[in-house]
């Protein structure tokens, strides 16, 4: 879950009207938000990074809210059908690169189909 306005972390239960500590607005609601970490590759290598949001929406084609609203045979289905499409479709991601203690980690900023 994740507040609606800022999207930071939230441990509230779906649709609880709280006030956030990241943001610090009362009155957000805790919503669904996906948080995807992939490899993503090119003809140099492979590099993990990370899709947050409408990014993680577009690559997965499925909504947070809709993903959350799944029973266990529409997961199994949905993770079914991503392990066939995931090898054919190609993306053009925007990343961002962020230095994270001794590591660099890729956050992606837009993507784009090919
Ligand atoms: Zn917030």
């Amino acid at each position: 879950m994740s507040c609606n306005i800022c999207h930071k972390k939230t441990y509230e239960p779906i649709s609880t009207i709280f006030t956030c500590e990241s943001c610090q607005r009362k009155n957000v609601t805790a919503e669904p938000w996906c948080c995807v970490r992939v490899e993503l590759g090119d003809a140099t290598g492979d590099l993990p990074a990370t899709l947050f949001g409408r990014h993680a929406e577009k690559v997965l084609a499925c909504e947070a809210k809709a993903l959350f609203n799944l029973d266990i045979e529409g997961q199994l289905d949905l993770m079914e059908r991503w392990s066939t499409e995931w090898t054919i479709t190609e993306f053009i991601f925007h990343v961002k690169v962020a230095q994270r203690r001794n590591s660099l980690r890729l956050d992606v900023m837009g993507v784009d189909d090919v």
